[in-house]
């Protein structure tokens, strides 16, 4: 029997992804990826459209989100899978969250501009919709644009990456606040892309925090990440997940598409958990 490739990690342009949600489920099914979930920033917009198309395509579509959080002055990104992505309290801790990047980007922008830089955020609004959500990502896409920056990347290195001279730090809701509104949505957290933790400690509070699973298969890990992220499931009676992270564009990750799966025990273990 041909084993079932799942990527749960994946964006769309509903944030700083560049396919749409169905472009993504087709380029799913050109790979023989046959579950996926969405998982875009601060924003579960793109999950309805998605589920309906997946449907129609034979792609089972996890609903998913990637939530900023700060724990003890340092973000993290978590993972929330199964969600009621329909849940009108979601909808509104989303909408606080995006707000504050907004807020964040227009700092970002008036940095940027003092430098010389003539880009306006509005711009960056206009072309990325309403309903998106908005990063450092996009801005540095106008920069880019601009011809302010050598390219995408130059534009983290030199000016919006953390600590450099435009960057502005963005506030966001506790983690512990974060886990806890994913599982009063029915679903289930995972930190994403542990391998980029600084501190071990961090772990072990998320785990305390009510932490469900961690992201074990990821394109920044190595061979020794996951061993050591495995390792601390089994220990810690976690879940574990994985997927490509792939946003497509600029991004150049068109190589990782495909090639970061987790098989159908893992979700049939989530499942389990979830009594679904
Ligand atoms: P934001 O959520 O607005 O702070 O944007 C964070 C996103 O920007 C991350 O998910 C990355 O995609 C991107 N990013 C942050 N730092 C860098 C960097 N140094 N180089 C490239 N991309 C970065
Ligand atoms: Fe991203
Ligand atoms: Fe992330
Ligand atoms: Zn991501």
């Amino acid at each position: 029997m041909k084993s079932v490739k799942a990527d749960l990690h994946l964006h769309t342009n509903y944030s700083d992804g560049k396919l749409t949600p169905a472009q993504l489920i087709d380029l799913s099914k050109k790979y023989g990826i046959s579950v996926i979930s969405i998982t875009d920033h601060d924003n579960v917009n793109a999950l309805e459209e998605a589920i309906e198309y997946g449907n129609q395509n034979g792609i089972q579509v996890i609903p998913g989100v990637e939530i900023s959080a700060d724990l003890d002055e340092q973000e993290v990104h978590i993972l929330g899978y199964f969600i009621d992505y329909k849940d009108k309290r979601l909808l509104e801790f989303l909408t606080a969250s995006r707000n504050l990047r907004i807020n964040r980007n227009e700092k970002i922008v008036r940095k940027l501009n003092e430098m010389g830089s003539t880009i306006n955020f509005n711009d960056i609004k206009v072309k990325a919709g309403e309903m998106t959500s908005i990063g450092r990502p996009h801005i540095a896409m106008e920069l880019n644009e601009e011809g302010f920056v050598k390219s995408y990347y130059d534009a983290f290195i030199k000016y919006i990456g953390d600590g450099k001279p435009a960057f502005v730090k963005k506030p966001n809701p506790k983690s512990s606040e974060v886990i806890k509104i994913i599982s009063e949505m029915g679903g289930l957290s995972f930190i994403a892309h542990p391998g980029r933790l600084i501190r071990d400690e961090l772990l072990i509070s998320l785990i305390q925090e009510g932490l469900d699973g961690i992201e074990i298969i990821h394109p920044s890990h190595s061979k020794s990440d996951i061993e050591y992220f495995s390792k601390m499931a089994a220990e810690h009676f976690l879940l574990t997940s994985g997927g490509s992270d792939y946003h497509g564009g600029v991004k150049n990750d068109g190589r990782n598409f495909g090639n970061y799966c987790i098989s159908m025990d893992e979700i049939i273990n989530m499942k389990r958990r979830l009594f679904i």
